[in-house]
């Protein structure tokens, strides 16, 4: 470890000071801390957050579910407005980490967490997203789990969080508070994809701080739900990953979300995959149609090819099993 400083601010606004100042915010520390001890990162000021009061999970006066951006993964699944309109984000949190990372990490970090790519993480080799402009070790080195959508010349990293992909399926909104007062932005614009600067990997301006994300009212309810494909089935990351959530009605589909994980350097909406959907009858005939559109677009790597058939057939069976032909 190396010398940085660390202030507990008490109020908002103390930390948007200490933020302005250059100060970096930790609330769960459950990625920082492990990123600052392998000297990936190096903040010489941490402002801990974490006792903020933006933890409260509401469902505010239009109907949109507004999650604090201090709730915990843990408290955030099991809120009973969370788990009953949106299992889909409840599963997903289940599915994350381990009990122990769920309960103390938050929905803010969580978004906000960083790439897995093992060269990230080794500072010996050579990585844009760390170092920019000395290359990347992984698109000729192990690259089984990275990205094959979204993916530049210059990375080729996957984001790594679940819950993020239940976002980008129900459209969420990030809410942000910095020394230049509120704002929000689509998740969608939120989390960049890497192109030419893998090293700048979201829109958050000097200071700002995550305050919530929010869902918003989908007046039609949601039959929805996440499923996680990977190499083990506790405490590993998704090779791939597939957000559903479904309106039926009369016996047709009138509405969907889909979004993938594992697959994309950022949460991957698949409108296309949206688009087949609508209007038309569940049936196995639909499903295959319909998932046979998730990788289009996609750019595999030597290592990650099986990605591209493990995405369809991910996104397929989720569609089965939220239209209900499972
Ligand atoms: Fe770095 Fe991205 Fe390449 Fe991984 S994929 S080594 S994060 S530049």
């Amino acid at each position: 470890m190396y010398p940085f400083t660390f202030t507990k601010p008490a109020t908002t606004r103390e930390a948007l000071d200490a933020g302005r100042r250059g100060g970096r915010y930790i609330a769960g520390g459950t990625t920082l801390v492990d990123l600052m001890r392998e000297t990936v990162e190096r903040p010489e000021a941490l402002v801990d957050i974490a006792a903020l009061p933006l933890d409260e999970i509401t469902v505010t006066a239009r109907g949109a579910l507004r999650i604090g951006a201090l709730a915990r993964m843990a408290d955030t699944a099991a809120h009973p407005q969370v788990r009953t309109r949106y299992p889909v984000i409840s599963q997903a949190l289940e599915l994350s980490a381990s009990a122990q990372l769920r309960n103390m990490a938050t929905i803010g970090g969580n978004i906000m967490q960083r790439t897995r790519c093992t060269y990230f993480r080794d500072v010996t080799a050579a990585c844009n997203k760390r170092r920019p402009g000395t290359g990347c070790a992984a698109l000729e080195g192990i690259n089984r789990s990275h990205a094959i959508l979204g993916t530049s010349d210059a990375c080729v990293a996957t984001h790594p969080s679940d819950v993020a992909v239940a976002f980008a399926a129900l459209e969420a909104t990030v809410h942000l508070l910095g020394p230049d007062g509120e704002r929000s932005v689509p998740l969608a614009d939120f989390l960049l994809q890497p192109g030419s600067t893998p090293d700048r990997e979201h829109d958050l301006r000097p200071g700002e701080l995550i305050t919530a994300v929010e869902i918003p009212p989908h007046p039609r309810p949601l039959k929805s739900g996440y499923l996680k494909v990977r190499d083990r089935q506790s405490y590993e990351f998704a090779l791939t990953s597939a957000a559903v959530a479904l309106h039926l009605r009369a016996g047709a589909i009138r509405e969907a979300k889909v979004a993938a994980g594992g697959v994309g350097t950022v949460p991957w909406k698949l409108p296309a995959v949206e688009r087949h959907l609508i209007g038309e009858r569940p049936s196995d005939a639909l499903w295959t149609a319909a998932a046979a559109l998730a990788a289009d677009g996609a750019r595999p790597l030597a290592h990650n090819r099986f990605k591209v058939e493990l995405l369809k057939r991910t996104v397929e069976r989720q569609l089965r099993i939220v239209g209900g032909t499972a």
